[in-house]
């Protein structure tokens, strides 16, 4: 029988490494302000460290606060170590030791072996997600190394009845040698031309949206190689080994074969072709031996297959096309001999994880990369394949195996001088290796912060000081307006459906008349000086889930203590880094809440991110209301109080059997948080009852960017406030703001988008816009008219004056020019007419390095900073 020709190609492994070997990163530093979130972003990195480090928050206690604390008596025989833990009760310790995470090991010997040992570098368990944070830091030279990978499936039949079938799925792999805990910005250029399709990207990215054609991608890289993401392409061009390959059987136990193909048409340098491989299976035939010579390349044979490697690694082939041809002839063993093709399955066994971390990657070298393909053949070519429809004669395919350096075939390109990392680090001299844990949740880093505190007049810290009771008065005066917020926030809802949900509880609580007794508001009101005008000027009040008043505390402290001991070598005075109670006055604000909803049994509830980073932050709340007040805290998820929560009909929120008196949320502010309706229905429930919220639906929308300008409109205030002198004072700190319906505004904005922002209506850093970025989008908005605008607004960018300042981050000091801003926290309590507390409530100061991006997108690097004041 004369059989059709037919050729089946699998995975075939195009590969391109490309390096950005970065030598010494310099450090960007420019005249103008840096963009992008100040800090808010950048929460990943915070934590402590276990051990004793200078702003390190210490192991908490066992006796703060736990959901099932451990009995004294349990506690003294641990103390001894002389019982050996039983497993509910080593959790019970372990969580009782650090409330905020989960326990992931809670084997004795590892428990006790880490204990005596400490932790050891075996790699994560690759089942659970990484912590965000590094278990340990890279020490040595700098460079950062993307390689991205194609795989082509395709079948090729050489038939006008069957079509073709190509396609490429890619991933690209990093691997980050940096020093420090830099973050790391790559523009992926060629997207939509390459009709490139992502799948996933790596958990440490942080992706722009894209537009037109490029994306912006911006993480910390972890230690070692990770698939930074996966996508998917049509093929561009035609698959670099085309032809003719027939193979007839003469007799039972021979057949003839003949190959006719053409490799590398229409692929020109810098392509290499470093590797080509035909093999030719037989998987139910023992091959005997074979007859014949290729025109180029050696043949050999396997019990099961023949083997002619064109192209061979060492002599590529690059800028031209050949042609290959390789008649012959095999001859079998007689069918009776032959057994299962268990050899040919025992290869294939040989698993692969695509998604290793692991220090033996496929593109390493050229070997591994080798063996790699292989591997990933036999893999993908099981036996079992056979029976499927794909190959219907059995032996009627050959598969083609290479490699192929120098581009990829989807066109998705990286290139290395476009990749930034800040902050830029030099090699430093003094370097102390931070080994930690490798077991998520103990692994932490220190805060950033700076190593001295950054100056300000100390009329204008006074002035901000003054600003806040009034502020806080506002929130809650606005906050009473249902009609106002409703309309204000009218067009934002149809485009912003974020917005829209929070709407929608806002006017489900207004339909059933829900009146809030206890009002508790904890703010913090951000400003920058402008340099220009010398003016303090707002950036904006955060009604919900402000962060630092716990780290931020513990910076002014270790300021104060660093300038007493060496002030005089500075010429500093202590005396002028203020007092900063944030943490304290916080804690105050949640307990006197507590009192006036007074039910002893209940707790505070604090609502915090499953894989929350923030929590050292968060500590100091929960030890002060234990330790001061003897409060307890839990902390829950949405989910969980979805889970676990119910509203009596009383209203009282009962959550995991518990009371709750107040709900403080440190999650819910971004859509984020709520990935399904399970979280929806959690902050209904919560604003349904009767406990304290802090913030209630209502606060919340006050604290959003729309309501910020919408109150800085003329005559507003005044809809507010009687105080004729409050409201000047408010007046002076607003900087321009506009809602995109002006149309002189964004002409101008357009013309001169440096001088503004364009900020959508979201929380927590990393959204706003700048620069060209903000043109295209008012452009590309204003084109698709409807009313997309209004979910955003706009507002005149604050340049505040640079500074040469020391920036310690991951255990690294580095010189940078700098900018800061100043956020002044505020609490507010109110039980019906009686104002249980208005008063500013202690400080932040973030400083970030001053690094102006033309292409709009920074990623801010910036670390928790106090205060000195100044006369001038
Ligand atoms: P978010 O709610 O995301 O924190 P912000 O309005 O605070 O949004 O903006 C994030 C960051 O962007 C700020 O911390 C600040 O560094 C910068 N920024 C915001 N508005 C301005 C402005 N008008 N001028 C200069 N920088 C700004
Ligand atoms: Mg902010």
């Amino acid at each position: 029988m004369h059989n059709r020709v037919m050729a089946f190609m699998v995975a075939h492994v195009i590969g391109d490494i490309i390096t950005g070997d970065i030598a010494e990163p310099e450090v960007i530093v420019s005249s103008g302000p840096s963009v992008g979130g100040l800090l808010d972003s950048l929460t990943g990195s915070i934590g402590i460290s276990a051990r004793s480090k200078p702003i390190a928050a210490p192991v908490a206690a066992p006796t703060a606060s736990v959901s099932s604390p451990v009995g004294s008596a349990q506690s003294e025989s641990l103390k001894g170590g002389v019982r050996p833990f039983d497993k509910d009760l080593l959790r019970n310790f372990i969580v009782g030791a650090m409330p905020f995470g989960t326990p992931q090991d809670l084997n004795y010997t590892n428990v006790t072996s880490i204990r005596t040992t400490g932790f050891s570098g075996d790699p994560l368990p690759t089942d659970q997600k990484q912590p965000a944070w590094k278990p340990y830091l890279y020490k040595g030279r700098q460079r950062i190394l993307f390689s991205s990978l194609e795989t082509i499936n395709a079948a090729l039949y050489d038939r006008d009845d069957v079509p073709d079938f190509l396609s490429v799925s890619g991933q690209v792999t990093c691997r980050a040698e940096l020093e420090g805990l830099p973050d790391v910005s790559l523009p992926l250029t060629g997207l939509k031309t390459a009709h490139v399709e992502v799948s996933s990207f790596h958990h440490c990215v942080q992706a722009s949206d894209p537009t037109d054609n490029k994306q912006t991608l911006i993480f910390q890289p972890p230690l070692g190689n990770f698939v930074l993401m996966h996508y998917q392409a049509p093929c561009n061009i035609a698959p670099p080994v085309k032809g003719f390959y027939q193979l007839s059987m003469v007799s039972e136990n021979e057949g003839a074969f003949l190959f006719k193909l053409t490799l590398m048409e229409g692929y020109k340098s810098p392509f290499i072709m470093e590797f080509c491989m035909i093999t030719m299976p037989f998987p139910r035939r023992r091959v005997a031996s074979y007859e014949g010579n290729p025109s180029l390349g050696t043949v050999s044979m396997t019990e099961h297959s023949i083997e002619w490697r064109i192209v061979s690694s060492g002599r590529g082939l690059s800028g031209r096309s050949i042609e290959a041809t390789f008649p012959g002839t095999v001859k079998f063993l007689p069918r009776t001999t032959q057994r299962t093709n268990s050899s040919f399955r025992s290869v294939s066994s040989t698993a692969y994880t695509e998604d290793s971390d692991s220090e033996q990657d496929n593109a390493k070298n050229g070997a591994s990369l080798d063996d790699y393909i292989m591997e990933k053949i036999n893999k993908d070519l099981q036996a079992v394949d056979l029976e499927e429809p794909l190959s219907w004669q059995a032996y009627n395919y050959a598969k083609v195996s290479f490699k192929i350096t120098g581009g990829t075939l989807s066109g998705l390109t990286i290139d290395p001088k476009s990749v930034n990392i800040y902050p830029s680090v030099k090699a430093p001299a003094e370097y102390t290796m931070q080994r930690s844990a490798t077991v998520p949740g103990v692994g932490l880093v220190h805060a950033p912060f700076s190593l001295l505190p950054a100056h300000l007049p100390e009329s204008i810290w006074r002035q901000a000081c003054e600003l806040a009771p009034i502020f806080n008065e506002l929130v809650d005066r606005v906050s009473r307006d249902e009609k106002f917020l409703q309309d204000s926030l009218s067009k934002t809802r149809q485009v912003d459906d974020f917005t829209s949900r929070l709407l929608e509880i806002h006017k489900k609580m207004m339909e059933i008349n829900k009146d809030e007794n206890i009002r508790l508001g904890l703010y913090r009101s951000d400003y920058m000086l402008d340099l220009e005008t010398n003016s303090l000027l707002q950036i904006e009040l955060n009604t919900i889930s402000t962060s630092f008043p716990g780290l931020g505390s513990l910076v002014s402290d270790l300021h104060r203590t660093l300038i007493n001991q060496y002030g005089h070598l500075l010429s500093l005075e202590p005396k002028r880094v203020p007092g900063n109670a944030a943490s304290s006055k916080f804690a105050e604000a949640l307990a006197r809440a507590w009192a006036e909803f007074n039910v002893d049994s209940a707790v505070v509830m604090m609502i915090v991110q499953p894989e929350e980073r923030n929590m050292y932050d968060q500590y100091w709340l929960t030890k002060y209301l234990r330790e001061s007040y003897g409060i307890t805290t839990i902390r829950k998820t949405l989910s969980q109080v979805e889970a676990e929560g119910q509203v009596l009909p009383d209203g009282t929120l009962l959550v995991d059997g518990k009371k709750v008196a107040v709900v403080y949320y440190r999650a819910g502010y971004t859509p984020n948080d709520y990935p399904s309706e399970t979280e929806w229905s959690a902050r209904l429930l919560i604003e349904q009852s009767c406990a304290v919220k802090c913030p209630s639906i209502s606060y919340h929308l006050v604290g959003t960017k729309k309501i910020q300008q919408e109150l800085a409109k003329p005559d507003v205030l005044e809809r507010f406030l009687e105080n004729k002198e409050e409201i000047a004072k408010l007046r002076k700190c607003f900087a321009g703001l506009w809602s995109l319906d002006n149309e002189e505004i964004v002409k101008t904005a357009i013309e001169k988008p440096e001088l503004f922002v364009l900020k959508p209506q979201r929380e927590g850093g990393g959204n706003n816009i700048y620069g060209l970025d903000l043109r295209e989008t008012l452009t590309r908005l204003q084109k698709e008219g409807g009313d997309a605008l209004a979910a955003y607004i706009l507002m005149q960018r604050i340049f505040p004056k640079a500074s040469l300042a020391y920036l310690v981050r991951g255990g690294i000091c580095h010189e940078g020019l700098v900018i800061s801003e100043l956020g002044v926290y505020g609490a507010y309590l109110r039980n019906k007419d009686k104002v249980v507390i208005n008063e500013q409530s202690g400080y932040l100061m973030r400083t970030k390095v001053s690094s102006s991006d033309e292409g709009g997108v920074a990623a801010g690097f910036a670390v928790l900073d106090s205060l000195y004041l100044t006369d001038k």
